[in-house]
């Protein structure tokens, strides 16, 4: 196969995003972007460092301080926010096409992933001019209010998977709530976060309240969680950073969110409708080569029905098209780089010596063509023991491993015995099925007949060690909001407790 030649987008500024301009970094160092697809170089951006960091913060607090954005009407937020959708829509080839390259997504994901991106910018605008605080009964001749109030400077930090996707979740109620932030994405895939930039600037945010820097986890990231100028930081990521942001954070009791990984199972009882069941665990599985915190990469298959699922995944996963992003007939795009591609095999022979068996894929593709990238083939596993390492953990690529349960107390049972709750799946004709198994999954979302859906309506996140919050939902937006309680007395008298007795 030959490759067709990648898109040229408009490439992002290269510097941070601080105080309203685009500025070189303090040290002036630089970290070559490349695509996981080619290994081509695609830009070589800023690699901030801790001051560029607290430099970020300094602006995101005077201008959090100044109260232009923090006091605006929720009105006048949401204008700004719909603003934000309009740009983003109107750019929406550049952001898909800068998308692909940056992380090897096919380009339809990427088109997806910025219609959902710019519809959080418009559900927030619509929920903050909707959601005010309470009325509280209280004294006669009194009030006593419960207002939201904006919860200060956050500071986010994001993953190389969902780079503009999870940015968004962060951004669009942090906006509308009325905080200013900082924002560090990825060091791997920083391009359509750096473009966000120029578009919240294009929106007419007030100088301060939105800014980027670019850098590792190490420098940025760590100056970022333990400044103590920030209020609040929310974090998406691994389940081992996500422990060490939240033990410093908890040195200055500074609040947290934490959107964390996941092993998630998809549950496929005897009764299933095994032809939808199999499609939608293909989808559950190899959707981004794997590379989804909801990721079904577990599945749980009923004795009764295992072996016909497994002949019919196997059968469509072996026909899956690997390619470039840009390309119209890719169907699965490279792992985020070779490094990462190497952790995911070690998953494979793990599985193996474990006692599983190998029942498709575990290599990399032969064609010359894909040798520039980090691809992987689709990879079913089956016989995996429950009891394993690979059973409990996170594997972040295109790899189905695959357990036969005995009915559903078996399938709960082993479904539930890991760590993380992100999200889970149950296939079954029977919604008192369904209902009962919710009931005992411990998982933060559960999928009837179904696999992935979210909506910016509904919360998502953890139960277990997949993370504390949520992300989405009215609960997205009280994660950037303090309540205060407003007394207003309207009839004051005095109360003669003290000293008001004798003469
Ligand atoms: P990661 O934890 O390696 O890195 C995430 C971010 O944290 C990056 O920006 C990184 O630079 C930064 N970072 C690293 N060390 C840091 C430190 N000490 N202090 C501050 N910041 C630091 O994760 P990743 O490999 O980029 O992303 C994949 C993980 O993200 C997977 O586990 C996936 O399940 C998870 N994820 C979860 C969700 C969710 O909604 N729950 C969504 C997407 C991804």
């Amino acid at each position: 196969m030959n490759l067709r030649p990648p898109p040229t987008p408009r490439l992002p500024p290269a510097d941070p995003y601080i105080d309203g301009e685009f500025r070189p970094s303090a040290a002036g160092e630089r970290r070559e972007i490349s695509c996981p697809a080619t290994g081509r170089v695609l830009l070589a951006v800023a690699e901030a460092h801790a001051e560029d960091a607290q430099l970020a913060v300094s602006a995101a607090r005077r201008a959090f301080d100044e109260g232009k954005w923090a006091n605006a009407s929720p009105r006048a937020r949401a204008a700004v926010l719909e603003s934000v959708a309009t740009l983003l829509e109107r750019d929406a080839v550049r952001f898909a096409e800068l998308e692909t390259l940056d992380t090897g997504k096919p380009l339809a994901e990427s088109r997806d992933d910025l219609a959902q991106v710019a519809d959080v910018f418009r559900y927030y605008a619509a929920l903050v001019r909707s959601t005010g605080g309470e009325v509280n009964r209280a004294e006669e001749g009194s009030l006593s209010l419960t207002l939201l109030r904006p919860a200060g400077v956050v500071s986010m930090i994001t993953p190389w998977n969902y780079p503009l996707l999870q940015a968004s979740w962060k951004v669009a109620p942090a906006l509308a709530a009325g905080c200013c932030f900082v924002l560090k994405p990825s060091e791997l895939t920083p391009l359509t976060t750096m473009a966000l930039a120029e578009t919240l600037a294009e929106a007419g945010l007030p100088d301060g309240v939105a800014n980027v820097v670019t850098g590792a986890g190490s420098s940025v990231g760590a100056a970022l969680v333990s400044d103590p100028r920030v209020d609040v930081v929310s974090f998406t990521g691994g389940i081992e950073t996500g422990r060490v942001i939240a033990r410093t954070a908890a040195d200055r009791a500074a609040r947290v969110a934490l959107e964390l990984g996941g092993k998630n199972p998809n549950l496929i009882l005897a009764d299933a409708d095994l032809e939808v069941a199999a499609d939608r665990a293909l989808d559950a599985v190899f959707f981004h080569a794997g590379q989804v915190c909801s990721a079904g990469s577990r599945l749980l298959a009923d004795e009764k029905v295992h072996d016909e699922l497994v002949a019919r995944i196997s059968a469509r996963a072996a026909r899956i098209r690997l390619g470039v992003g840009w390309d119209p007939e890719t169907e699965m795009g490279p792992l985020i780089s070779a490094a990462h591609r190497e952790k995911v095999e070690g998953y494979v022979r793990l599985a193996l010596a474990e006692g599983a068996r190998l029942h498709l894929g575990g290599d990399r593709p032969a064609d010359p063509a894909l040798v520039g990238g980090a691809f992987l083939l689709p990879t079913v596993i089956v016989d995996l023991p429950s009891d394993g390492r690979v059973a409990r953990e996170e594997i972040f690529g295109p790899v189905l491993t695959v357990e036969r349960v005995r009915g559903l107390d078996d399938a709960l049972a082993r479904a539930n015995a890991t760590d993380t709750g992100l999200a889970a799946g149950i296939w079954t004709r029977e919604l008192r099925t369904a209902l009962r198994a919710a009931e005992r999954l411990r998982f933060g979302t559960v999928w009837w007949n179904d696999f992935h859906p979210y909506f910016p309506e509904a919360p998502w996140g953890g139960f277990k060690s997949s993370g504390v919050g949520r992300e989405l939902g009215r609960s997205g937006l009280r994660e950037y909001q303090e309540e205060q309680h407003l007394y207003l007395n309207a009839d004051p008298s005095p109360s003669g407790a003290f000293g008001g007795r004798g003469p």
